[in-house]
Order: C-alpha cells, then sequence, then structure tokens
C-alpha cells in the first residue's frame, strides 16, 4: 500500500487520545501524494466528521474560493488538520490530543514533501511558530527546514469578520509570487541550515 494510504488507513482505526471515541469518521486529509502546496487546518468539524473528508463545510467553501482566485483547485493542494477527529462541539484541540496526532501529521508532510505548507489558524501555526501571534506574522512566510511556512487566518475566522476576511484574501494573494520567489531561490542557492526570514516579501 502506498505511504499515505496506510496512514490514512492507521489513522481511520487509531485510538491514541480521547477523540476516538466521539468521531464519526476519522479524517486523515486528501490531495496528491506530490502536492508542492500542503493546508494544514485545526481540525475536523461537524461535516468533516460525517463524511471523512477535511475542509467540506462552509470554511471548505470559502478555501476553496480562496484557492480560485490564485487559479488553484482544491484537488491540486494537499489539505490536512492538526488533529484527525473531531473535538466534541468544535472544541479546540487540546495540548495532549495536538502531540498523540502530531506524528501523522509529520508523516503526511514527508510523504509529500510540500515546498510550501499553508497553516490555517493558531493551532497549526503554533507547530512551526509556537510563541508566535498570528495576528503579527500571517502572510509573512519564513523558510524552515527547507520549506516555506506561511501562517494565515483561518477560513472559519474570516469568514465572518470583514477585516480578517481582507488579510486573508490578500495573503491569498500573494502565494503564487511566493512559490515563484522560492523556487528561484531554491535554483540558485542551496538552503542555509537555519531558518531564516526572507526579506524579499
Ligand atoms: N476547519 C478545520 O480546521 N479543518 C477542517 O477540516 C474543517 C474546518
Ligand atoms: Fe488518533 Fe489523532 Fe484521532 Fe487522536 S485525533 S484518535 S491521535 S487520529
Amino acid at each position: 500500500m502506498p505511504e499515505l494510504a496506510q496512514l490514512a488507513a492507521e489513522i481511520a482505526t487509531c485510538q491514541k487520545c480521547i477523540l476516538s471515541k466521539s468521531r464519526t469518521n476519522a479524517v486523515p486529509g486528501e490531495g496528491p501524494a506530490n502536492a508542492s502546496i500542503m493546508f494544514v487546518g485545526e481540525g475536523p468539524g461537524f461535516h468533516e466528521d460525517k463524511q471523512g473528508r477535511p475542509f467540506v463545510g462552509a470554511a471548505g467553501q470559502f478555501l476553496e474560493e480562496l484557492l480560485k482566485g490564485i487559479g488553484l483547485q482544491r484537488n491540486q493542494v494537499f489539505i490536512a488538520n492538526v488533529v484527525k477527529c473531531r473535538p466534541p462541539g468544535n472544541r479546540d484541540p487540546m495540548p495532549d490530543e495536538i502531540e498523540a496526532c502530531k506524528s501523522y501529521l509529520d508523516r503526511q508532510i514527508e510523504c509529500i514533501n510540500p515546498r510550501v505548507i499553508v497553516t490555517l489558524g493558531r493551532y497549526s501555526m503554533a507547530r512551526w511558530f509556537p510563541n508566535a501571534k498570528i495576528s503579527a506574522i500571517h502572510g509573512q512566510p519564513r523558510k524552515i527546514e527547507g520549506r516555506l511556512i506561511v501562517p494565515m487566518f483561518h477560513p472559519a475566522a474570516a469568514l465572518h469578520q470583514p477585516s480578517l476576511r481582507k488579510d486573508v484574501e490578500a495573503d491569498f494573494r500573494k502565494l503564487p509570487e511566493i512559490l515563484a520567489q522560492f523556487e528561484k531561490l531554491e535554483d540558485s542557492a542551496p538552503p542555509p541550515p537555519e531558518a531564516e526570514q526572507l526579506s524579499l516579501f
């Protein structure tokens, strides 16, 4: 079995945290195994839990619109979450749940090896920027371990808040340029050993 399918199968029956008790379906994530962009949300909501697919509710519709705005369809990117099972009542995921689920996201990233990871919301941002404030760093790409990590507001939060919505739309519009610049840099220089702020954006 391909590694991503193997992972999805493991996730489907995982009982490593308490979220396994209340889920209908685990939501491993979906997209091409060779996607160059990966989006990481927080965790499944009501509809995701029912369908076993990520971002299929209102936030998903908005994400699809944002992707369309930069010429991408959702089946061209990989979409995953920090926790793969729905927190009851859509509460925030707890630190022990995030920790229990971390190796799945790590293995997905290793497998897909995306050039760019867009974090959606605080919880996925915290994996790469543990003490950062999203209001301060959203839309600013940072190179970490050879990839660009781009923190963005969560589309569910942005959907109903006009100022955040403007921010997330503007951050998305920068993505194609960010990707193009990164590819140019990668072609001309070996990656530096440590995380480095890209000054050109
Ligand atoms: N919100 C998320 O963070 N993830 C989903 O899959 C759906 C909504
Ligand atoms: Fe396992 Fe992650 Fe689901 Fe917890 S949230 S049961 S760790 S797959």
